[in-house]
């Protein structure tokens, strides 16, 4: 089968390769959608190294058919289309028996420690299926969407957290993929939202999807459109969905006394922010981080996508073969698309 092995930073090479051999509880699918995820092109660049071998196959947003069943599988069965959520927790750790599955200590990943999706075919292995991570999909979900469900479980995660409600007025700060599903699911829950975000196209989108408010940072203040719009007291909830530390000090003056920042995105390696404390201290501003998922927000990502609450249609904007990867790894980096998803 035709893989995308990454060997070292910047350096992708698509091989030919053996099929993966798969166990009596494992699974095999050919992958049918898998997208490049900014974590991929942090891998790519040699940024993000925790979990990674080299050389993998990585790529954890993926969705496939089953083409062959292991001889003790009794819960799918071949031709069955389905979505994977790629984190595996152990259970057994203080994150996992303290509802913090989502950053279990022994956690392990499809994409990281096992071979991931940018291939033809995925062995999934048995310890995913027995801790529940896969997951059966109607044909109400195409498999580009199934591919993208991964990222809005982390984003329904994130918004878990957020307190956000009818009314509540929300900043988030970038209009890629993550920052559009954060806009939708604030959306959902009836606040009002503003969105920061510098490229014209991804504000477009922004405005399509329902966005209140748009602001270009590098032409507009930032800060007076947010304290105009809110009486002079900032807004209850910003969402940070570009990792920008340098922004958050600045940030904490934007939100309302008792509001709360979501650092939700990742940030460089060794990077801080100058942050002035008496802000948190006086107004009880609430500093929170989140990463990836729960299995149950994976649950809820099918049924939003399902019953059309929410659209990952229009994120995804770019779609390639795995063979054309140069061309797709190259406009991922260059940060104009929102979603690109490799189809097989
Ligand atoms: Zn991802
Ligand atoms: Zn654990």
């Amino acid at each position: 089968m035709k893989a995308l092995i990454f060997e070292k930073p910047y350096t992708l090479v698509l091989k030919e390769i053996q099929k993966p051999k798969i166990g009596k509880n494992e699974i095999c699918l050919i992958v049918k959608a898998a997208a490049i995820c900014g974590t991929d092109l942090r891998i790519y660049k040699g940024e993000k190294t925790k979990g990674i071998r080299k050389p993998s196959i990585i790529g954890h947003e993926f969705s496939g058919e089953i083409v062959e069943v292991g001889d003790n599988i009794i819960d799918f069965k071949i031709g069955d289309r389905i979505g994977v959520a790629p984190v595996i927790s152990c259970g057994k750790c203080y994150c996992c028996l303290n509802d913090l599955e989502n950053i279990c200590i022994n956690r392990k990943a499809i994409g990281y420690e096992f071979d991931g999706a940018f291939a033809e075919y995925i062995r999934i292995p048995a310890v995913a299926i027995e801790s529940g991570n896969v997951f059966k999909l109607s044909d109400k979900i195409s498999f580009k969407e199934a591919a993208l469900l991964e990222p809005l479980s982390c984003c329904i995660n994130g918004h878990s957290k957020c307190k956000i409600k009818i009314k509540t007025d929300v900043l988030i700060i970038g209009a890629g993929p993550i920052g559009l599903m954060h806009l939708q699911l604030a959306k959902i829950a009836g606040a009002r939202v503003f969105i920061s975000e510098p490229n014209s196209r991804r504000r477009e989108i922004a405005e399509s999807l329902g966005a209140d408010i748009l602001i270009d940072p590098q032409k507009e203040d930032l800060s007076d459109i947010v304290m105009t719009n809110t009486n002079n007291q900032g807004v209850d909830v910003v969402i940070m969905a570009i990792g920008i530390s340098q922004m958050v000090g600045h940030l904490i003056t934007l939100i309302k006394k008792g509001g709360i920042l979501n650092l939700f995105a990742g940030f460089q390696k060794k990077s801080f922010s100058d942050i002035e404390p008496n802000l948190i201290h006086y107004n009880e501003i609430n500093i929170i981080g989140s990463s990836a998922m729960k299995l149950r927000n994976y649950i809820t990502a099918i049924k939003l996508v399902e019953e059309n609450k929410i659209n990952l249609r229009s994120l995804i904007t770019d779609v390639y073969s795995l063979s054309e990867y140069e061309e797709a790894f190259s406009k991922a980096l260059k940060n104009e698309s929102i979603k690109i998803v490799f189809q097989n």
